[in-house]
């Protein structure tokens, strides 16, 4: 949960503060939040996005997907003939999904975003809730779900002529991905080519930024979202990992992104090269070795 509270000017007018950005040092009041979300939002997408393209947003009605739907809606300015695509998907889980689609239809209208809804139990002939029901395994919904949603997503895009889908996916969500990759030794998941003819193209304009950062930016812009979670979610390991990395975050600030960096360099490739330590030869990736440096700074305190 997050709440707003008084913590010292913010850096840039002399209005209060409603957030602390930790690893920064920065404090923003709510129209220099805001403002700041944004701004890291319009240069994330910049990377990928061209003045007339068409985007397909992923809309599940919840804070993450109703936010990025709100901040591509003022990046209009920037993008005048940029067409945005709400894409939302009924999976049919029961007291769950009705509401949300609610939420985001009335939230797209206001933005004045068109939209397009697949039905699970018309595109598969079937649900989620049909398929727990059927297996017998509560604790197999989230894959039955996110597998087929995804495919449901691609579907819509190729029908709606979109050439890129964003999802409202936060740091938090990534890097419990990553996690969730290696506990489950799916290293074909964090290595997977993103470039494929007939893949897709997907990006997350929200991944750098905190859960916590996207709830406030909600509140703060008043936007209406769907805030109950799925009946299915107790059941998933992601669950267990979300908890665990809240924990880990409040007693080592900045672990969320670390974790979610390590995804991107697994995902490029990235391989570190060898080279020995310029003090005493011994084979590191660093220019000094770590003993060396060590070594180094017990000597000057002595
Ligand atoms: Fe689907 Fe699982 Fe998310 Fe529920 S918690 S919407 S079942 S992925």
């Amino acid at each position: 949960m997050v709440t707003a509270v008084t913590m010292g000017d913010c850096s840039y007018c002399s209005k209060p503060a409603v957030y602390y950005r930790r690893h920064s040092g920065e404090r923003t009041c709510k129209k220099h939040f805001i403002a700041s979300i944004d701004k890291r939002v319009r240069g994330e997408v910049r990377k990928y996005l061209r003045r007339e393209s068409r985007v397909g947003l992923a809309i599940s009605g919840g804070k993450d997907s109703l936010s990025l739907a709100h901040t591509m809606g003022k990046l209009r300015s920037n993008f005048p003939k940029m067409k945005l695509v709400g894409l939302v998907v009924d999976e049919g889980i029961e007291g769950y999904r009705v509401p949300s689609i609610e939420k985001a239809r009335k939230t797209l209208g206001m933005l004045n975003i068109e939209h397009r809804v697949f039905s699970f139990q018309e595109g598969f002939s079937t649900t989620v809730d049909e398929m727990v029901e059927s297996s017998r395994g509560r604790n197999q919904a989230c894959t039955f779900c996110g597998v087929l949603r995804r495919r449901a997503l691609n579907m819509m895009a190729k029908d709606c002529g979109v050439e890129i889908v964003l999802t409202g996916h936060n740091a938090d969500d990534v890097a419990q991905t990553v996690l969730l990759n290696i506990i489950q030794g799916n290293l074909k998941h964090l290595t997977q080519e993103i470039d494929f003819p007939g893949l897709l193209r997907r990006e997350k304009p929200l991944k750098n930024l905190l859960e916590r950062e996207i709830t406030l930016y909600a509140l703060l812009s008043g936007i209406d979202y769907y805030d109950m979670p799925c009946p299915y979610t107790r059941y998933s390991l992601r669950n267990e990992v979300r908890n665990f990395l809240v924990a880990l975050e409040v007693g080592h600030s900045g672990a969320t992104y670390s974790i979610t960096r390590t995804g991107e360099k697994l995902k490029r490739g990235e391989k570190v090269k060898m080279m020995r330590c310029r003090t005493c030869g011994h084979p590191t990736t660093r220019t000094i070795c770590k003993a060396c440096e060590i070594i180094e700074e017990f000597k000057k305190r002595e």
